[in-house]
């Protein structure tokens, strides 16, 4: 364990301790390191005012400059159980946990049930780079059936700088959310009526999403993929031999239908639909490899309380892919597809690495295949890294129940990481469906199936852009590129014109003819974030010119129609 999760851990031990202080009747729950800090959920004998954490932050200090030791020691259950008598949610932990010894640890007046590990005493902990932050509701053990518990947050790091730097980076999150943003920019909305989880996409936003499906098809016909459209349900039969039904029922929706008995499902992905496009026809080695690509609506039942945005919804598409391959091709295959997703990230000005996410040997049930075909197809990806030089990191668990993955873990313009693209290597689904090729020699044999996403869920990847751009997207994104504001009404006409050139050249404008002054109109088409206004007055008509404001550059001057075109092309066309 990283020393920074000491801290946090033990932050949390020095929280209750505090909140123990304050008030003597809490009652105990758990407080575990997180990611950036930690928490303590406590059940509380009042509720907590927002200076409580003030108060509670204050004891904390106090009790870190005391120089507290933090000592472990292995007791019996029983006397753990007279030591947290009066601690209910400790004694039931006491009771699930195996064996007949608990550890525990002291700092101070306080212990807690903990198999650590732990800080060696609290004047490792910098005062002055921790905060408690907020405050939730949270259920017991995580479930919904159990008391409802108040959870503190805190924010912990090694240095001060590193709390201001996170502090400021939430800050500027939070101006920049995707919800208030989205809804401030017209791109998308919730309705109750239709669904939580399950945005609708005004016109703007579906300019963007059109725009980001465009490129993406752009990028992958390069590498030999083709689009397909596949229907959103399908009957339970082709789940149960993908092995999905078995694995994945839970977050499916089911679906009923007046005339038959069949269970159907309305499809969370696309990969078993696509191998019965492989398997509709006879293929031969030489056709191989078949590319697809699909991006149909998905579906998947997630829990409400775990909805959030767009980033986590009911309803979403993926940039989906799937390659049949042969053994020999497929290195060849991650190797081109990851080049378009380099592309890709390098155009939305985003850095990343790769997760090479392993299976867990440890929990076999958890995915299909037997242990030889995992090692296999784990070595190969290992060997596409090194042979590429790609630097990664490991992550055991992390695999899709078919197979390992590459993960692209793509850091925003705020040093935020997101999971986007993936590519996943799969020897057990087209097993599954007995897919068949035949082969140079003659033989039956069954293809590879290489699972990719460029960006991911498009859906998804819009609410990261809305923060990662802070809503100023570039001109090739721009639901409305060009704003033209005549100065008065008796330059509409000529406004109209300019319209009509642009419009000419598949430039995406509004004209702004409301009765309002220039000031109001600028500030307005500012505020949509478009990124070149054009003012149009006498002036500019006598010029046969337009006057040219460009998004956090300020004025450009006056310039001919046609040299405009040719400069926002030109912009379009390289995705700047
Ligand atoms: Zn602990
Ligand atoms: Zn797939």
């Amino acid at each position: 364990m990283e020393n920074i999760e000491k801290i946090r851990h033990s932050l949390a031990h020095i929280m209750a301790s505090s909140v123990l202080e304050l008030w003597p009747k809490t009652k105990l729950g758990m407080g575990p390191a997180i990611e950036n800090g930690f928490y303590y959920d406590f059940h509380l004998p009042k509720p907590l005012q927002e200076q409580d954490l003030e108060e509670i932050e204050k004891k904390m200090k106090e009790l870190i400059l005391q120089k507290l030791k933090f000592e472990k020691e292995n007791i019996s259950k029983q006397r753990a159980k007279k030591l947290f008598a009066i601690q209910p949610y400790k004694l039931e932990l006491i009771k699930d946990l195996p064996g007949q010894n608990v550890s525990i640890y002291k700092t101070g007046e306080f212990v807690d049930l903990c198999k650590g590990p732990h800080i060696n005493n609290t004047k490792e902990i910098n005062i002055n780079a921790f905060k408690l932050t907020k405050t939730a509701g949270a259920y017991w053990k995580g479930s919904e059936k159990n008391k409802m518990l108040t959870r503190i947050y805190g924010l912990a790091f090694e240095t001060e700088k590193q709390l201001m730097d996170y502090l400021n980076m939430l800050q500027e999150a939070e101006k920049r959310d995707h919800r208030k943003l989205g809804e401030a920019l017209d791109l998308f909305v919730f309705s109750e009526l239709v669904g939580p989880g399950l945005p609708l996409y005004t016109f703007r936003g579906t300019t963007i999403l059109n725009q980001l499906k465009n490129y993406i098809n752009e990028l992958q016909s390069v590498i030999g993929y083709q689009e397909v459209q596949t229907p959103n349900m399908n009957r339970a039969e082709l789940f149960k031999i993908s092995g999905h039904y078995e694995k994945f029922k839970d977050d499916m929706f089911s679906v009923k239908s007046h005339y038959t008995k069949e269970e159907y499902f309305l499809k969370p992905m696309n990969c078993p639909q696509h191998t019965q496009i492989f398997a509709s026809r006879p293929r031969s080695y030489k056709d191989l490899p078949i590319r697809i690509a699909d991006f149909c609506q998905l579906h998947r039942d997630e829990k409400t309380g775990e909805l959030s945005g767009l980033t986590r919804l009911r309803g979403f598409r993926q940039d989906d892919g799937h390659s049949f391959c042969r053994e020999d091709q497929i290195k060849n295959e991650f190797k081109s597809v990851l080049s378009v997703i380099e592309k890709a990230m390098k155009t939305f000005g985003m850095k990343y690495r790769i997760r090479f996410s392993l299976w867990d040997p440890k929990h076999p049930e958890k995915y299909l295949g037997d242990e030889k075909i995992w090692k296999k197809s784990q070595q190969l990806l290992e060997e596409i890294l090194v042979e590429n030089k790609i630097e990664y990191f490991k992550a055991v668990g992390e695999a899709a129940m078919y197979g390992p993955k590459m993960d692209l873990v793509s850091k925003d313009s705020l040093g935020r990481e997101w999971q986007l693209s993936t590519i996943q290597l799969d020897f057990i689904m087209p097993e599954r469906f007995g897919l068949k090729y035949a082969d140079s020699d003659g033989k039956e044999k069954t293809p590879v199936m290489v699972h990719r996403a460029i960006v991911g869920s498009p859906e998804r990847f819009l609410g990261i852009l809305i923060e990662h751009y802070a809503g100023a997207f570039p001109v090739w994104l721009s639901p409305v590129q060009v704003a033209i504001i005549p100065i008065s009404e008796k330059h509409s006409a000529y406004a109209e014109k300019i319209e009509k050139d642009l419009k000419d050249n598949n430039i995406r404008v509004e004209t702004k003819n409301e009765n309002e002054t220039l000031g109001k109109k600028i500030r307005e088409a500012e505020m949509q974030k478009i990124p070149y206004l054009l003012i149009v007055g006498d002036k500019e008509i006598s010029a046969d010119a337009v006057s040219v404001r460009e998004r956090s550059k300020g004025d450009l001057g006056q310039m001919p129609i046609d040299k405009f075109i040719n400069k926002i092309k030109e912009q379009i066309k390289l995705k700047i």
